[in-house]
């Protein structure tokens, strides 16, 4: 998709800072972190919501958390604990309709969220 802003940072026309990244998935740092981990991991592939992307992709959705889990190794809060979190539609928050897991940890994190 020519005018998506994470397929650009997949084409790396646009910089992120990529912590992780596989065939098939990439994840890079929110721009605006809520949370000392604050990754986005999304799909190379375009699919615009977490159901797209089930529905378009068998095992897909597994790479995505998966993905997470490893970021959340890396980043040291695997093993307190870290909340992935997939907004899907304006309701909910998103945004950008890429789909892209929010990996959140490294503070105390409230539920239910807001
Ligand atoms: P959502 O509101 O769930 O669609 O999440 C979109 C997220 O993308 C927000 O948390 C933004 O801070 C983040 N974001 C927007 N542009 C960029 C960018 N260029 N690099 C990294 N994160 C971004
Ligand atoms: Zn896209």
């Amino acid at each position: 998709m020519t005018d998506c802003l994470f397929c650009k940072i997949v084409a790396k026309e646009i910089p992120a800072d990529i912590v992780h990244e596989t065939d098939r998935t990439l994840a890079f740092r929110d721009i605006n972190p809520q949370a000392p981990t604050h990754v986005l991991v999304i799909p190379k592939q375009h699919h615009a919501n977490a159901f797209e992307l089930a529905q378009a992709d068998d095992g897909l959705a597994d790479d995505l958390l998966k993905a997470a889990h490893a970021v959340a190794v890396q980043d040291g809060v695997a093993e307190t604990g870290y909340r992935v979190v997939l907004n899907t539609g304006p309701g909910a928050g998103q945004t950008v309709f890429h789909v892209h897991a929010h990996l959140l940890g490294g503070r105390p994190l409230l539920w239910p969220p807001g």
